[in-house]
């Protein structure tokens, strides 16, 4: 057991390492933040701050030294320079499932290995025949570059000529994946923690609205039958034990018409549609987190109010005229909300589409809370 009053180093300095960071204070811990770029949100709240590349060996020993447990909240980190520093500090989860998740094939080559329930998908090497894959899997198919994507970046639906051509454009000499297009019913999703004693829990379902492929709402419960909410974190649990986990693990899901569940994506570390957890959650996922990486025993993962919606605000709630910043949100719309609460990054510069904070708020029932919350998001 890592106890309070030591300290834990996450790789990574964005929003996700500061409400980590916040939780891990909360309980004695010391934070020690590993990223590149000065000024982060993680940083700003942390005991400590190393700004230095990810692939910088010298500045990874030399903060591993300084660490008793180090994970990450940032998945796009190259793996290699992480193997000496295991050899230092226990680093939760490991490398290798860092290493599954940030890379698509790798993650669906994995889920199709082990029967996990996943999209159909084919492989495209870099200098691979990208229509020929299209052709396998069918139209309407979506292309998706196999290396660091995230949020819909890297990503073309092909479902025409035209598509497809734009596609082997875009694609050309990159590892791609092509998966068939589902048209689901909803999409959600688990967060589920394990401890290096193979304890594990799962948190309610979320179900998960995108908007131009960033995630604009969950909301809990999940508004699927119940027996489907269980297999849900059914799924997600033995995910999370099947890959040896320790940390937090999010699972994303597509819900079809028919009622199956399909593994889109998962990531190892705390996940947006898991925000909620906050305010309307026995234990966060952040705290879960901390307790998981730190050999604590896990915490609660009950609901604390009948239903619950976290909302993203992107830089987009900022008042512009064209690409001028001419005024901030109405903060005081959701202060002044009974059952709503306010959380923002501390980032200096919104920029549209760009992750600013976010609320959540809590209800009597899951529909009706999300109309409320919609009507709160517009008066931002
Ligand atoms: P991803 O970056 O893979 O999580 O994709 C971002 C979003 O694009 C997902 O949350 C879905 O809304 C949508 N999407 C991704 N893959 C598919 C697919 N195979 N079929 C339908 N929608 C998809």
């Amino acid at each position: 057991m890592i106890s309070p009053g030591k300290t834990i180093g996450v790789l990574g300095g964005g929003q996700l390492g500061r409400m980590f960071s916040h939780a891990a204070t909360r309980l004695g811990y010391r934070v020690h933040i590993y990223e590149p770029s000065a000024k982060c949100p993680a940083g700003e709240v942390s005991a400590r701050e190393t700004n230095a590349d990810y692939a910088d060996a010298e500045a990874l020993a030399a903060f591993a030294r300084a660490c008793d447990v180090v994970t990450y909240e940032f998945e796009n980190i190259p793996v290699e320079p992480l193997w000496p520093v295991e050899k230092t500090v226990r680093l939760h989860p490991h490398w290798s499932v860092l290493e599954t998740a940030q890379n698509r094939l790798r993650e669906k080559n994995w889920l199709r290995k082990h029967d996990f329930p996943h999209v159909p998908f084919a492989e495209v090497e870099a200098k691979g025949d990208l229509a020929a894959a299209v052709r396998k899997i069918g139209l309407p198919c979506v292309v998706k570059t196999a290396d660091f994507g995230y949020d819909g970046k890297g990503q073309v639906k092909v479902s025409d000529d035209a598509s497809l051509a734009r596609a082997v454009s875009e694609f050309s000499g990159q590892r791609a994946v092509v998966e068939k297009f589902i048209d689901f019913k909803c999409e959600c999703s688990v967060i589920v923690a394990r401890s290096a004693s193979g304890e594990v829990r799962s948190f309610p379902v979320a179900e998960n609205i995108h908007s131009k492929h960033i995630l604009d709402f969950s909301i809990v419960p999940a508004r699927i039958a119940p027996a489907l909410q269980t297999a849900a974190r059914e799924l997600a649990e033995a995910i999370a034990a099947r890959l040896d986990l320790v940390g937090l693990l999010a699972v994303e899901l597509f819900v079809t018409d028919d009622g199956k569940l399909l593994v889109n994506e998962m990531a190892p570390r705390p996940h947006n549609s898991g925000h909620w957890t906050m305010d309307a959650c026995a234990t966060s996922q952040f705290e879960q987190h901390v307790r998981a990486v730190c050999g604590l025993p896990l915490g609660d993962t009950s609901l604390t109010a009948p239903a619950a919606v976290m909302v993203n605000i992107l830089g987009d709630a900022w008042k512009w005229s064209g690409d001028k910043l001419v005024g901030d949100p109405d903060w005081a719309a959701v202060l002044a909300t009974p059952g709503a609460h306010l959380h923002l990054y501390g980032k200096a510069e919104p920029r549209r589409a760009r992750k600013m904070g976010h609320f959540t708020l809590t209800g009597a029932e899951a529909s009706a809370t999300l109309e409320a919350a919609r009507r709160l998001k517009a008066r931002l």
